[in-house]
């Protein structure tokens, strides 16, 4: 999230995001300005570093990137990583709390980084939060909204 914090124009979304116990791949679209999209290359192209991990440390999962494209502007970023392992981060608790099948998309911008989970109505979503909130690093907090319906998709 560092890079998103120092530089306020850089926005990501995600194109497509799955995970299962077996690991996760999404594919993201990056925007900002030249400086912004250079410091995401070097970011995502770190594979000894986690993007994902919102607890202390870092987590024995592995990962690779691949950029698909882009200019000057934008990057469109392919990210492959193993099973769950010690992760803290929604997609891999998600995932843990609620079973595979879940949908998933995300945003990150300045201090932000925003997740949405479709999940069954009856899912237990606090428990879900809580466990999020356990484990994060100073610095971080959650918020949680319901959307209800998936309007905000
Ligand atoms: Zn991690």
């Amino acid at each position: 999230m560092g890079i998103f914090i120092e530089r306020p124009s850089l926005r990501a979304g995600t194109i497509t995001c799955s995970a299962t116990s077996d690991g996760m791949w999404r594919v993201d679209r990056f925007t900002g300005p030249p400086d912004a999209i250079e410091a995401v290359d070097g970011v995502f192209s770190d594979t000894g570093h986690c993007n994902e991990c919102l607890g202390p440390g870092g987590c024995g999962v592995t990962r690779e990137y691949e950029t698909l494209g882009g200019d000057s502007t934008s990057r469109r970023i392919y990210t492959r990583r193993s099973a769950l392992g010690n992760c803290h981060s929604v997609p891999y608790l998600a995932v843990e709390r609620f079973g595979e099948g879940l949908a998933f998309d995300a945003e990150r911008r300045d201090q932000q980084y925003e997740w949405r989970v479709l999940t069954d109505p009856d899912a237990d979503v606090e428990a879900f939060t809580n466990t999020v909130e356990e484990g994060l690093r100073d610095g971080l907090e959650v918020g949680r909204r319901y959307a209800g319906e998936p309007i905000h998709w």
